[in-house]
């Protein structure tokens, strides 16, 4: 496995290999858990060489202080991705990424106004000019993002279809604990007590996801309710949104239609640590 720190080495890498291989890019911010490692394996098998690029993207950070208390351990993460086999990884620092007078800003209007986009101000913006930025520099067949940030999936689906990019964007389900938590670099900041508490996140999704597909409820104010009440038992969770939305555009929907994809979205605060999670509805 290689290990570069510039573009001019990395694509040096590339160069020789593309002729005779399909390139697979799975974009992360280190902290490596089993959900990156699930996209690694899809990139695998969607192509010949798998680049990984480890980097904590300053621009999308709302919040100075979540940004500096993001801690990556590196060799750690190394060790993780050469077991998984990954042909080259990309771990650049910041002017790498934004050399000085760096300008250019990608902005996909209607997706990015909601949820995320509503509290963490700036956030979407940051992250869709990195991707462009590291799409444009790995140029790969195919890119895998995870179901577990869908708002951010969904994003970078919009912007390479309205920017023509030509490659495909792989969904990689979302990957959860035995007890149901979202895996999440987030969950390390908790204490035992708070991860306990975060668990309500998805026993309030999955519990709705259950009325629908099992008892057929459609009405999304009764979804809604019965979710927010079993939130508010769990003192230790802060919820901040809750959602029912289409799969596509997003948008709040008041009744399911059969046959149609739809998110149940949420997030919320457990120790001030920030969590989101999501799960998907059908009927
Ligand atoms: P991050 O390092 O948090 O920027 O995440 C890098 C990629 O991994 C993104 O595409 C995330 O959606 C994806 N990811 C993170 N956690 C999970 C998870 N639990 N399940 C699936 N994908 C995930």
């Amino acid at each position: 496995m290689e290990v570069v720190k510039v573009k001019s080495e990395l694509q040096e890498f590339l160069c020789r290999v593309r002729p005779e291989n399909s390139i697979g890019l799975v974009p992360t911010m280190g902290a490596l858990h089993e959900g990156h490692l699930s996209l690694i394996r899809i990139a695998r098998a969607a192509s010949q060489k798998t680049v990984v690029s480890i980097f904590v993207n300053p621009l999308q950070f709302d919040n100075k202080e979540d940004y500096l208390k993001y801690s990556i351990n590196l060799d750690q993460d190394l060790a993780l991705l050469q077991v998984e086999g990954v042909d080259v990884v990309f771990a650049p620092n910041i002017s790498e990424i934004y050399p000085i007078n760096h300008q250019t800003r990608i902005f996909v209007s209607k997706l990015m106004e909601r949820y995320e986009g509503e509290f963490r101000r700036g956030h979407f913006e940051g992250v869709a000019t990195v991707v462009a930025i590291l799409l444009n520099i790995v140029q790969p067949h195919v890119a895998v993002f995870g179901e577990k940030d869908f708002q951010q999936l969904r994003i970078v689906e919009q912007m390479v279809a309205d920017l023509g990019m030509p490659l495909k964007i792989l969904r990689a389900p979302l990957v959860r604990s035995s007890d149901g938590l979202a895996l999440s670099s987030r969950n390390n900041r908790l204490t035992a007590k708070g991860r306990n508490s975060a668990l309500i996140m998805s026993k309030g999704l999955l519990h709705a996801k259950e009325k629908v597909e099992k008892e057929g409820e459609v009405n999304v104010a009764t979804l809604k309710e019965h979710t927010r009440k079993i939130f508010s038992k769990e003192v230790g969770f802060a919820l901040e949104y809750l959602e029912l939305v289409d799969e596509n555009e997003l948008l709040p929907v008041s009744f399911l239609e059969k046959s149609k994809p739809y998110r149940f979205l949420c997030a919320g605060y457990v120790e001030g640590v920030r969590l989101i999670d999501n799960v998907s509805l059908k009927i």
